[in-house]
């Protein structure tokens, strides 16, 4: 007997070289897992159905790169040079660890609803964020930050070096070992944690060392910003001479534990090194073009063989967390970079966010496809929305480009989470919506009260500017 059965949809199914498409098929559920995938059995029954009539029925989609915890600052932060700076950091500093809390909820229900079933969040005060992904059911993948920065900063004027504190990084590592200590494998295996140093520049090569020695003890990656923005390259120049992929070969650190972000900085030369190292990428195309204006080298990266994943950064830069967003950007950004509509098709980029994926931030065993034995991750979406309609499967379909080039994620009808439904005729089924933003929006509202935003800052003009 199946606990849950999803049928008569078009099933993308991500499997072989391409997308996999069964113009007519089912999913059984039984437990956490897939039973099977396309006809239904002569005599399967279930406990509950979904009739997936006019509907798709693909794998949950895969954010590799998220910090939720700053949700309460979206569009607070844009339009500037030096984003971190200028316009995060006054904003950030006054941000409380229940801030962060209250804000990351806000981050994973929007995840949720536009089809986010994998979330790699990334943030401090992760076990409490931790709190929010077991009361909404999603699977997590997360890395608490680790960095050297000292608690007390003294005031420092953009290209100034910043001092690395070694006590800091300890206490940093600490907790990231009780993290895994009492997260990892948690909930039948759906969170699971990786060491997440900020970036080479604001950790020692000591630490790195240290945090992978620790990814190796307990198994699993490393997820760390590099070569993401300028700054950093400053930084490392200024600090050891060297850039920061030719810094991280040296000391050994470029290898398949590692799952890079952004490399927004990178030479090619430097890309194809990640990439041959076996290295994973994280391509977070929204957050970069606009905090930056630039266009990660992705391309050179999947030239190399890289395993290359997408993520959708933070609120406050890119403004929304939405894979649907994330693989259109995508995209059309790279036939923009390349001037060549031909590269990065729309099934390539579906792969990015769902198999592909997987296989990047270390999961494919367990995700991003529709396969007997894998962990029921499912998404149901209504082809009927204005958005996707009408569906074409005859001679030619017109369904995945649809998916990347048209859905905004609010055709996402049902989502089903290790074989839970989470969400049913878009209705949240484990937490209150309402309440949650509720409570989002108070808080914002004395964040933004809090922040110190001093004469020099852009915000303050942009806001300024807002008010005429
Ligand atoms: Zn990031």
């Amino acid at each position: 007997m199946l606990d849950l059965l999803i049928k008569n949809g078009v099933v993308i199914t991500m499997t072989g070289k391409g997308v996999g498409v069964i113009p007519r098929g089912s999913v059984g559920i039984k437990g956490n897992r897939i039973e099977f995938v396309g006809e239904i059995p002569t005599g399967c029954r279930a406990h509950r159905e979904i009739d997936a009539t006019n509907k798709a029925v693909m794998p949950g989609l895969i954010d590799a790169h998220i910090h939720s915890g700053l949700a309460l600052l979206r569009g607070l932060a844009q339009d500037t040079d030096h984003w971190m700076q200028k316009a995060l950091w006054p904003f950030a500093h006054a941000l409380t660890p229940e801030d962060d809390k209250i804000g990351s909820m806000v981050n994973i229900i929007e995840g949720v609803m536009a089809g986010t079933t994998t979330f790699c969040d990334y943030d401090s005060n992760m076990d409490s964020l931790l709190e929010n992904h077991m009361k909404v059911g999603t699977r997590a993948r997360v890395a608490e930050t680790i960095n050297e920065m000292p608690d007390d900063m003294p005031e420092l004027d953009i290209g100034d070096l910043y001092p690395l504190d070694q006590d800091s990084g300890q206490r940093l590592l600490d907790t990231s070992r009780k993290l895994l200590d009492k997260w990892h494998g948690s909930g039948q295996g759906r969170i699971t944690c990786m060491l997440g140093p900020q970036g080479p520049d604001m950790v020692s090569a000591q630490l790195l060392q240290q945090v992978f020695e620790l990814a190796e003890q307990y198994d699993t990656m490393v997820h760390m910003h590099v070569a993401q923005g300028d700054r950093e390259i400053d930084q490392m120049l200024k600090r050891y001479g060297k850039r920061s992929i030719p810094w991280l070969d040296e000391q050994g650190f470029i290898n398949q534990r590692l799952l890079a972000v952004h490399l927004t900085e990178a030479t090619d030369e430097e890309t194809r090194l990640v990439a041959q190292r076996g290295a994973s990428m994280v391509l977070c195309s929204g957050s970069i073009g606009i905090i930056d204006g630039i266009i990660p080298p992705a391309a050179t990266f999947l030239a190399g063989g890289g395993r290359l994943a997408l993520g959708s950064d933070q609120a406050p830069g890119n403004n929304c967390n939405n894979m649907f967003n994330e693989m259109k950007f995508t995209s059309i950004l790279n036939k923009c970079r390349a001037r060549d509509p031909r590269v990065f098709p729309a099934w390539q980029v579906l792969r990015m966010a769902t198999i592909d994926g997987a296989r990047a931030i270390g999961l494919e065993e367990e995700i991003g496809s529709l396969e007997p034995g894998k962990k029921a991750d499912i998404i149901v979406i209504d082809m009927d929305a204005p958005s996707l309609c009408p569906p074409i499967l005859e001679p030619v379909r017109n369904i995945v480009p649809n998916l990347v080039y048209s859905a905004n994620g609010s055709e996402v009808d049902t989502v089903v989470i290790d074989g839970q439904v989470i969400m049913e005729e878009r209705r949240l089924l484990t937490v209150d919506r309402q309440k949650a933003m509720a409570e989002a929006r108070t808080a914002a509202a004395a964040v933004a009260g809090r922040a110190k935003l001093g004469p020099d800052i852009l915000a303050v003009e942009m806001m300024a500017k807002d008010q005429l």
